[in-house]
């Protein structure tokens, strides 16, 4: 693998995905372990380890995570709602280091945590 972040190496072609969206500054692609029958990693193109690592010069690519979002919820017919979830650091159960959101629907969602 040349990139040593997984979603880096994803977002190059160096490991294959299912892609659901992408623009200038998003990637999106299902997720290999679905917890729901729509799981979708939305990914900034850039490499911001975690949401711990954002600042005033980055943090639009949650914005534009939050308008694929918006597009994709779409698209996967999720007009009824979803759940959109980051994972942060190791207590926060990031496994990935590379900022990402889950957006997860399809079903009805319990009104737990997950
Ligand atoms: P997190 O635990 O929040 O860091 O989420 C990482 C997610 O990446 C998990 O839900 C994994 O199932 C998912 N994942 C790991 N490897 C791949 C892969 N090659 N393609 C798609 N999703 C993956
Ligand atoms: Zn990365």
């Amino acid at each position: 693998m040349l990139n040593d972040c997984l979603f880096c190496a994803i977002m190059a072609g160096e490991i294959p995905s299912t892609k659901v969206y992408e623009d200038e500054y998003v990637y999106a692609f299902r997720d290999i372990n679905p917890v729901a029958p729509v799981h979708v990693l939305v990914v900034p193109k850039v490499h911001i380890p975690s949401a711990l690592a954002l600042t005033e010069q980055n943090s639009m690519y949650v914005a534009k995570c939050f308008e694929a979002i918006e597009k994709i919820a779409r698209a996967e017919g999720l007009e009824g709602g979803f759940r959109v979830i980051n994972n942060c650091g190791e207590d926060g159960g990031q496994s990935v280091m590379h900022l990402h959101f889950h957006l997860i629907g399809g079903t009805k969602l319990g009104e737990k945590l997950i």
